[in-house]
């Protein structure tokens, strides 16, 4: 084979980035809620069981992120409170509340876009989902589909920081 063949996404790759176009997708509908643009989807067996975007302040819910939604519709789905040979994709790295929750449901594996620098907890920050102490280790693949989740994230930032700025201006006594 040539060398320009070892670039060619494989089978896999494609089934990842097809699946993280959802959780793409998922992502900007929290966007255009005013969330934090995260979003997440639960796959067995080739199919979407699980599928979540990060509602945590339409919900005056703290655990209401995008992970922990997907999770819950999967295990409703499977009917079993473990998600066993499931994979999770996420647009952003887990947080710590994540994490431990894709400990708790002993998803085989997860794929994320973006690393999050502050708190990630898949490798970034922690490392909780490859972890000695813990009693079940969870596949990691990161940076599918990366530039196109973080441009999503630190636009909405970016949005978010400009309109503060705007409304202190505003307020003239
Ligand atoms: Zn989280």
């Amino acid at each position: 084979m040539s060398e320009l063949s070892v670039a060619e996404p494989s089978m896999s790759d494609k089934v990842d980035e097809h699946f993280m176009q959802r959780a793409f997708e998922l992502a900007q509908q929290a966007e255009s809620h005013n969330e934090i643009p995260v979003g997440a989807v639960v796959v067995y067996q080739d199919k979407i069981v699980g599928e979540g975007f990060n509602q945590s302040i339409m919900l005056n819910d703290p655990s209401a992120h995008a992970e922990m939604l997907a999770i819950r519709e999967a295990g409703k789905a499977l009917n079993n409170y473990r998600l066993l040979n499931c994979t999770l994709y996420v647009t952003l790295e887990p947080c710590p509340m994540c994490a431990g929750l894709l400990i708790h449901s002993r998803i085989e594996r997860i794929v994320y876009a973006s690393a999050d620098l502050k708190t990630g907890a898949a490798e970034s920050v922690f490392n909780l989902l490859d972890n000695d102490k813990l009693n079940h280790k969870v596949k990691i693949k990161g940076k599918v589909m990366n530039e196109q989740c973080s441009e999503l994230i630190s636009a909405f930032f970016k949005r978010r920081r400009s309109e503060k700025k705007a409304n202190k201006n505003s307020i003239n006594f």
